[in-house]
């Protein structure tokens, strides 16, 4: 009587004995003491066409014969599976040989690892899945053949056996272990097979034409020949999270082989790629990139300075979280031309006149337009002190250099808008001769004005209206050009004794209008006086001396009811009555 098949419990170890891990299959490896590359060998029983997959070399042959010897006679094994052609999996090939005695014994392989495999100048003769429609019989018992090219061998292809729903994977889910457990226990062994295929399987697409093909297959468990056998709700995670896995982490390496190390590389430089995508302000994309290469490299700060215009740069830095300042262009921005700008000579370059100093262990990266044309900047990365970089910490650091200059480009054209819209805002609202407001720009604050006041009682406001006296006989005498410098002068004037809250207009001509916010009469009629006695002091100097001019002025506290062409109707009579009595005085409406 067979014995009904019973799965190993999940937390079973591996080691001395042969261990069924789906019904006939039995895990038939060989410890190697210390190795991450643990390798697994499985043997399919079945009486005299059993099958041995990935066999194994000859550090582990010895032991995984042994525990042959223990479930079948050497010679009921027909069929040798090489899924590729490692040395791991085949090493052992010329010793398995000597010890078959029938003459029907084969080679299962794809033609593509026969090539090379007849180069160990076997006996056995190959048996070509890609000849024998990818299937193969054992006794009633189906194998289909899937191929997996390239992961990681162009022959390379994989095994599934229908009736246990095994998938005997090869490298493919293959992990590192650091333990014997026989089985992934959830996601904490996938870091082991993230590692194992970030750097071993060549690309992602090839990966995840992989995994669409296995999830067309009813698969109840995966053998792997290293790491862990994975079963249950494990298998969707697995396959989903292999489907999604960046590849070919060895494009990266040169003299770093530490992969957890180069893991974190290619990582940043996703998530760079990732976070220009969904972050738009520039704040928060440098302090998250920056952020994220302070965890792989020993970060102390980062400096980003980039030319603004001819003259003016911006110099952002993390220490104020990017915020910016605005400096004069450093020496070396201005002297260098565009095209001498290269990773190497920079420092030399920028040695003068940068806002920071360049440490021995600092990185200077130039950042170019995304044309490569126009030389944006530099980024500064203060490392600790000591800090040697590697190749490809420098290799992606280049490849990040294309986003952040992206990102420096969209935040300097922003900043150069913003400073646009707020000169064409600044002319609009200012007169061009006097600099003053213009009567627009006072209308609209006056609005503002009485309808705060209409609700606050409190909020009074008053207006102060100013005309220049015989000031036509000064255009008469000066000449126009002379009566220009000198309106501006008592603009100046007007200006400078203003209060930063009052809102000083040119009204027409040579009339001005000051709209005081929060002033009452006799406040307003004090600034009133004193701009008189400015004006009265000020002799303006023309080509032929100096010239006396006074203004006349009238003052009015807005009311409630009022509306402001009522108010400045009230100042407009004070400034008559002003001019009536003499001019170069100031008269206050009671109204
Ligand atoms: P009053 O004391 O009564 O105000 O005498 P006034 O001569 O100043 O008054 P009037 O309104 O007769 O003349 C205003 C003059 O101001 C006429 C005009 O040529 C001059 N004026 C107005 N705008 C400008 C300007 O932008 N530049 C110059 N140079 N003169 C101006
Ligand atoms: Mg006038
Ligand atoms: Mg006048």
């Amino acid at each position: 009587m067979t014995k009904m098949f019973e799965r190993p419990k999940l937390d079973a170890e591996f080691g001395d004995d042969p261990i069924e891990v789906a019904p006939d299959i039995w895990w038939v490896g060989s410890r190697i003491k210390d190795d991450p590359f643990q390798c697994h060998a499985y043997l399919l029983r079945r009486g005299d066409q059993s099958v041995l997959f990935d066999p194994g070399s000859t550090l582990t042959w010895k032991e995984t014969r042994r525990k042959i010897d223990l479930l079948v006679e050497f010679d009921d094994i027909r069929w040798f599976v090489v899924h590729h052609q490692d040395p791991d999996i085949c090493g052992a090939m010329r010793e398995i040989e000597e010890s078959i005695t029938r003459p029907d014994a084969a080679w299962v392989t794809h033609w593509r690892v026969a090539v090379l495999l007849k180069h160990y100048a076997p006996k056995l003769p190959f048996w070509l899945i890609d000849e024998n429609d990818w299937q193969l019989d054992v006794d009633g018992r189906k194998l289909q053949f899937v191929f997996t090219p390239y992961l990681h061998f162009p022959g390379a292809f994989t095994t599934f056996d229908s009736s246990s729903g095994t998938l005997l994977s090869s490298d493919i889910f293959g992990g590192f272990s650091s333990d014997d457990r026989l089985f992934t226990a959830g996601l904490s062994d996938f870091d082991g097979v993230r590692a194992f295929h970030e750097h071993y399987m060549p690309d992602r697409n090839i990966l995840l034409n992989a995994m669409i093909k296995f999830e067309l297959l009813p698969i109840e468990m995966i053998a792997p020949q290293h790491g862990k056998i994975i079963v249950g709700d494990d298998i969707t995670t697995y396959i989903n999270r292999l489907k999604n896995l960046d590849c070919g982490l060895y494009l990266l390496a040169h003299t770093d082989t530490d992969i957890h190390h180069l893991q974190a590389l290619n990582n940043l430089l996703h998530d760079t790629i990732e976070t220009m995508a969904s972050e738009r302000e520039f704040r928060a994309i440098a302090s998250h990139i920056f952020g994220q290469v302070a965890d792989v490299v020993p970060l102390i700060a980062t400096d980003l300075i980039c030319r603004l215009g001819d003259d003016r740069a911006l110099w952002m830095s993390s220490s104020d979280r990017f915020r910016g300042t605005a400096v004069e262009v450093p020496a070396g921005f201005r002297d260098v031309g565009e095209s001498d700008w290269s990773s190497s000579d920079t420092s030399a370059a920028v040695s003068a006149g940068l806002p920071v100093t360049v440490l021995e262990a600092d990185l200077v990266l130039p950042l170019f337009s995304a044309s490569g044309s126009e030389f944006l900047g530099l980024a500064v990365l203060r490392m600790e002190e000591g800090f040697e970089s590697t190749a490809e910490f420098n290799e992606i650091l280049g490849r990040i250099a294309g986003p952040i200059s992206l990102a420096i480009e969209r935040e300097m054209f922003d900043r150069l808008l913003d400073d646009e819209r707020n000169t064409m805002y600044e002319r609009s609202i200012r007169d061009p001769l006097t600099n003053l407001f213009t009567r627009r720009f006072l209308d609209e604050a006056a609005r503002q004005a009485v309808e705060l006041h209409r609700r606050n009682q409190d909020a009074g406001f008053s207006i102060l209206m100013a005309d220049i006296d015989h000031f036509k006989k000064v255009n008469d005498t000066y000449g126009h050009l002379a009566g220009d410098e000198i309106l501006k002068k008592i603009a100046d004037a007007l200006i400078s004794s203003c209060r930063d809250a009052d809102i000083p207009a040119r009204f027409g001509g040579e009339e001005f209008v000051v709209l005081m916010p929060l002033t009452s009469t006799t406040e307003a009629a004090a600034l009133a006086e004193r701009l008189r006695s400015r004006v009265e002091n000020l002799r303006p100097s023309t080509d032929s001396g100096r010239v006396d001019v006074t203004i006349s002025l009238g003052v009015a506290m807005h009311r409630q009811a009022e509306t402001l062409a009522d108010t400045i109707k009230k100042a407009d009579v004070s400034l008559y009555e002003a001019k009536e009595s003499g001019r170069n005085r100031v008269c206050v409406s009671t109204d």
